[in-house]
């Protein structure tokens, strides 16, 4: 069932649950989570982000293989979503190629700019049916340090007040990750207490985690509890695919190629369960129910709470 993040995340934040975000790059790593999201019943949302659609993962190509899956697997909300767009060129093309979201990262604006170019993203999107996520506080890099730096944590008040003024669906929340990997063995303290004021001051509005690879499994779960509704995990995915790859390579140094990518695809199956059971999205896929109806650039399924 393809449709947007909007209607896949008011599900989840009524009910107390996360969705896992994640990028599938290739027909591999597609389909080892789709098999995933529909063994464990959990929604799940494709992310793909203005780098990595320019260096290999082309919409034009992603995309119609992203629907295609969803078309297979009907009972299971399936969303993509542009990831971090601020290239107003790449969000076009956004558009242009079927994504069912968009997210906006204004959040190198000041306050106001980020409102303001935010909601103009956010009208377009909700004119087209699509959802819509943007962010406040700014998430870092975790090479640079960044999820130490609480000047650039999200403030709860300033939250209530873009979410008012922006109509987004989803809101990303700097409250202690970053982006990418962090330093070996480091675990980042995340602010637990951050994501429940910022839950409270939004009127129970679905939140973003983002950076959650490496965040350590306890740390997700109980960010879960706190109130985080859509839980991005990138860059453990493609850690997890070379690290696969090598280990298979040296079991059987003759493998044969196909061989070697059916196996890759089974190993981000059950890494994707084993993230499906952090999110608490299990079995999740039955609160939703589908009414189909034709939107003007993307085969969109208006959904809703099935209770
Ligand atoms: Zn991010």
């Amino acid at each position: 069932m393809y449709t947007d993040i909007g209607s896949i995340l008011r599900v989840a934040a009524k009910n107390g649950f996360a969705v896992l975000a994640t990028s599938p790059i290739n027909m591999e790593i597609a389909r080892g989570m789709i098999r995933a999201a529909s063994e464990k019943q959990a929604p799940i949302i494709f992310l793909l982000g203005q780098n990595m659609m320019r260096q290999h993962a082309k919409a034009e190509i992603v995309i119609p293989m992203i629907r295609a899956l969803a078309d297979e697997y009907t009972n299971v909300p399936i969303a993509t979503c542009l990831d971090h767009g601020n290239d107003p060129e790449r969000i076009m093309y956004a558009f242009r190629n079927g994504f069912s979201s968009i997210m906006y990262d204004g959040s190198l604006f000041p306050f106001e700019e980020n409102i303001s170019k935010t909601k103009e993203i956010a009208d377009l999107c909700h004119s087209f049916g699509l959802g819509i996520e943007g962010e406040l506080g700014h998430v870092g890099i975790a090479a640079n340090g960044d999820e130490k730096d609480e000047s650039i944590y999200t403030d709860p008040d300033d939250a209530r007040l873009f979410v008012e003024k922006t109509g987004v669906d989803c809101l990303a929340v700097a409250v202690g990750t970053a982006h990418g990997e962090y330093p070996h063995g480091m675990i980042p303290h995340i602010n637990f207490d951050r994501i429940r004021m910022i839950k409270e001051a939004t009127n129970g509005m679905p939140i973003a985690l983002h950076g959650g690879s490496g965040s350590g499994d306890e740390n997700i779960i109980k960010a879960v509890k706190a109130g985080i509704n859509k839980v991005n995990m990138v860059t453990d995915v493609f850690v997890q695919c070379t690290a696969k790859t090598r280990e298979l390579i040296a079991d059987d140094p003759k493998i044969p190629y196909m061989d070697l990518m059916m196996k890759i695809e089974d190993h981000v199956s059950s890494f994707i369960s084993h993230w499906i059971d952090l999110t608490g999205s299990e079995g999740m896929a039955g609160k939703y129910k589908a009414i189909d109806r034709m939107g003007l650039l993307t085969r969109k399924c208006r959904i809703g709470d099935s209770e």
